[in-house]
């Protein structure tokens, strides 16, 4: 890395064809951008994403070295964050962009796993969280007039998501700074 400058420094984006997912926007285009932390980190992630049978799904996955792989691109439908339950935050999103609030939101967002090796409590490197900070512009770039939101996989699920993603990211500001610096709105607590 030496001494350049992260946040000018665009990583390497590897992506791989996964089929885990739905083809096509036709309920629209996505109005958030949804971050996950990806817990077992070691136990054969790669394979299993790879794997057709797998129902592992989301756009980005961002490693804590700073490697950023694409997995579905954001013009398709990932399964990640599907499920709206009591105390959602989704329902006031939804509304805000004049979409049907009961609409499953892997519809209309685009969802990024953040790799934890399975502490929740580990701390947010540089190199990982420009990584995300990537994929989430990528995705900005893309759809500049209706992605509005950055959610946390916990927002939509939080009964059965309550720690997606982990402390790491809400204690340490690291999700705030990420919205701040994408022009994304959060709904908060
Ligand atoms: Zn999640």
């Amino acid at each position: 890395m030496g001494a350049a400058n992260l946040s000018q420094q665009q990583p390497v984006t590897h992506r791989w064809p996964s089929s885990n997912c739905w083809f096509g926007r036709p309920y629209g285009p996505p109005i958030a951008f949804v971050l996950h932390s990806e817990s077992g980190g070691e136990s054969g992630t790669v394979a299993e994403w790879l794997s057709s049978s797998s129902q592992l799904s989301a756009h980005y996955r961002a490693s804590v070295t700073g490697r950023l792989d694409c997995w579905i691109d954001p013009g398709d439908r990932a399964w990640s964050n599907g499920i709206v339950e009591p105390g959602s935050r989704w329902p006031i999103m939804a509304e805000a962009c004049g979409i049907d609030p009961e609409l499953n939101p892997n519809h209309v967002t685009v969802s990024c796993e953040a790799e934890d090796l399975g502490d929740r409590h580990r701390p947010i490197s540089d190199l990982q969280y420009h990584a995300v900070l990537s994929a989430a512009r990528e995705a900005k770039n893309r759809y500049p007039d209706s992605l509005r939101f950055l959610a946390r996989h916990s927002d939509i699920s939080p009964q059965s998501r309550p720690e997606c993603p982990g402390e790491q990211w809400n204690s340490s500001g690291r999700f705030e700074a990420l919205a701040e610096e994408l022009g994304l709105r959060v709904v908060s607590s």
